[in-house]
């Protein structure tokens, strides 16, 4: 089963970006919960909440990826920084347990010079801690490109992140693989894609992989940079893309689009990858 959808606006609420993802054939999607620059959240409205459940379900969406924001920085060498990152994750935890059994993705974070030794157990204090709100979500640490001073850029990283979570913790974990950050990060994706597959077996475990964002590229293979493109518009290339996109390894994780695009530039988008996706 394929599923696939992208980066939708929350302005209009859950049933608004519900009917968007029908309206460009997409069955799921992703969404910030608030202002991507960590702003205070709406409430949650409930009858939206149960429209947007009905729609969802009348047209068999896989599971929605809320994404949190991108100053929330969990390995800050600011103390307010964290304590910040520590509350919004919280917060928006107990949010996503009006939508339960979905994901929530974030970005391990920047250390900012302290060194991924100090990163990596700030990291693992919050999710220790807030873990015990995604009763019903699984968390995902998404694979970075590794710009500046980013933890998760390799695989090694974000399996130390999930071996040093309590196992409340553990149990809800997983991994989001952006396939424009891991190919920025030095993972030949497009060229051994089998053996990048098998390395993220190997030290995260697949059954760890529950969301995919698809982009491509606009820097080069191993650039640590974070540039997303236009599907086949970039140095990731519309074949490799689809590739990727049948392997059989992958089936029935859902996909986002997080490339610059329009909603009608996301609906080609999603037109093309059904027409070249070859499973069922
Ligand atoms: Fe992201
Ligand atoms: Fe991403
Ligand atoms: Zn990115």
């Amino acid at each position: 089963m394929l599923y696939i959808g992208c980066h939708l606006s929350s302005a209009g609420g859950f049933q608004a970006m519900a009917e968007t993802a029908v309206k460009i054939q997409a069955n799921t999607f992703q969404f910030f919960l608030r202002n991507p620059r960590g702003g205070a959240a709406k409430d949650i409205d409930i009858k939206d909440v149960k429209n947007f459940q009905k729609i969802a379900q009348q047209n068999n969406f896989g599971k929605v990826l809320a994404h949190a924001p991108y100053t929330l920085n969990p390995c800050s060498k600011d103390l307010k920084t964290r304590e910040f990152a520590r509350q919004v994750f919280a917060d928006d935890l107990q949010r996503m347990e009006h939508i339960p059994g979905n994901l929530y993705n974030f970005h391990p974070g920047s250390h900012v010079g302290q060194g991924v030794k100090i990163a990596i157990p700030q990291i693992v204090e919050i999710l220790d801690e807030v873990m015990t709100e995604a009763k019903h979500t699984t968390v995902l640490l998404e694979t970075m490109s590794g710009k500046g001073s980013e933890v998760g850029s390799t695989f090694e990283e974000l399996a130390e992140i999930i071996a040093q979570t309590k196992d409340n913790a553990l149990e809800k974990l997983g991994v989001c693989l952006d396939t424009c950050h891991v190919y920025s990060a030095g993972y030949d994706i497009i060229n051994h894609l089998d053996e990048v597959l098998e390395k993220f077996d190997k030290i995260i475990g697949l059954q760890r992989l529950q969301a995919i964002h698809l982009n491509d590229s606009m820097t080069e293979f191993n650039s640590h940079k974070d540039r997303h493109e236009k599907l086949g518009q970039g140095s990731l290339g519309l074949e490799g893309i689809i590739r990727f996109v049948n392997h059989p390894a992958l089936q029935g994780i859902p996909l986002n689009l997080e490339t610059p695009n329009e909603l009608a530039g996301y609906a080609e988008e999603i037109a093309m990858i059904k027409k070249n996706y070859q499973h069922d």
